[in-house]
């Protein structure tokens, strides 16, 4: 199974200014000095052995959208709610397509606008003889969709998008089977409710989890969501806010802590951990030092478990 992030960023897309990328360029160059980087080759080695991530690369840009790909079946798309990820995942869509229509899964978390607004622009939607299936919990999933299209906020109305599009309402903790994927969605603690996704297939399980609040002092809250996680292969975890956030001034904002996401790993032996719904008012160097703490945290808290933990970016692929 192959994971890929289009969409990494909480609540609202962000991008580089200018101003960050003078910033890295005076630095790489800085960090060149006296090398003999005559080529663009030599340049892009040297760049991505010995500077830092958060100079060569960018956490988060669009909001959430990841895809999972079944190592069994590549006939259909399987994918996590469409923030703006949506726009570059369709366009990949349609580029392996070739011009065969294609058939896509799309599971939704809940319909808050970081996480919807990417649909209008998936170019697979406009393509007659595709096929759309939206999974989800809410009651309110089909109306969420259409509304957002609706004028003066959009151009193009819902009814006209080419493709047929399926809504199908799934029940929490009952697990369906996907075209040969298992899929259990789960309740979670967010405004106006949220779900994870527990996706299993050919031996491998990847839950997605965002824009959920944990409250550890609830015992049998924990223990639900522990085996929710049991033995994953790999947890997409919000970890928007930092521990004494999560806690304090933005509890019952409805998302969670890095902190967290240990602890709820550890306690449900999960193997790899992706920090996800990344702040917007982070940038990458924040980011990236979110990251060392929480392997730092990790690493102290070991017990015979190992847990890796990445934070997840546009562009990041795990093979699991
Ligand atoms: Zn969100
Ligand atoms: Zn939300």
């Amino acid at each position: 199974m192959r994971v890929r992030f289009w969409g990494t960023r909480g609540s609202l897309p962000v991008s580089l200014t200018s101003r960050d990328l003078r910033d890295r360029l005076a630095r790489a160059l800085v960090a060149a000095n006296g090398r003999d980087l005559d080529t663009v080759e030599k340049a892009q080695a040297f760049a991505e052995q010995h500077l830092e991530f958060s100079l060569t690369h960018t956490f988060g840009g669009h909001s959430s959208c990841v895809e999972i790909e079944p190592a069994t079946t590549h006939e259909e798309y399987f994918v996590c709610d469409m923030g703006s990820g949506a726009r570059p995942f369709g366009a990949h869509v349609l580029a392996r397509q070739g011009g065969r229509p294609a058939t896509v899964n799309i599971f939704m978390s809940h319909m808050h606008w970081d996480h919807i607004m990417g649909f209008p622009f998936f170019g697979p939607a406009y393509v007659r003889g595709t096929r759309i299936r939206i999974y989800g919990c809410h009651e309110a999933l089909e109306q969420a969709f259409r509304r957002q299209q609706e004028p003066p906020s959009f151009p193009v109305p819902f009814k006209v998008l080419g493709a047929s599009i399926e809504f199908v309402r799934m029940t929490p903790g009952e697990t369906r089977e996907v075209s040969g994927v298992k899929v259990t969605p789960q309740l979670q603690h967010h405004s106006g409710d949220s779900y994870g996704f527990r996706f299993e297939t050919g031996g491998k399980s990847v839950v997605y989890t965002t824009d959920s609040e944990h409250k550890l002092e609830q015992r049998s809250e924990t223990e639900r969501i522990v085996g929710f996680f049991r033995e994953a292969d790999l947890v997409i975890f919000d970890a928007m806010y930092s521990l004494a956030d999560a806690v304090s001034v933005k509890a019952d904002w409805g998302h969670s802590s890095n902190v967290v996401g240990v602890e709820l790993c550890q306690m449900a032996r999960v193997r790899k951990l992706a920090l996800f719904h990344h702040e917007p008012a982070n940038d990458d160097r924040a980011v990236e030092r979110i990251l060392r703490e929480t392997q730092r945290l990790e690493e102290l808290t070991r017990d015979a478990h190992r847990l890796e933990v990445v934070a997840a970016y546009d562009g990041l692929e795990i093979d699991l």
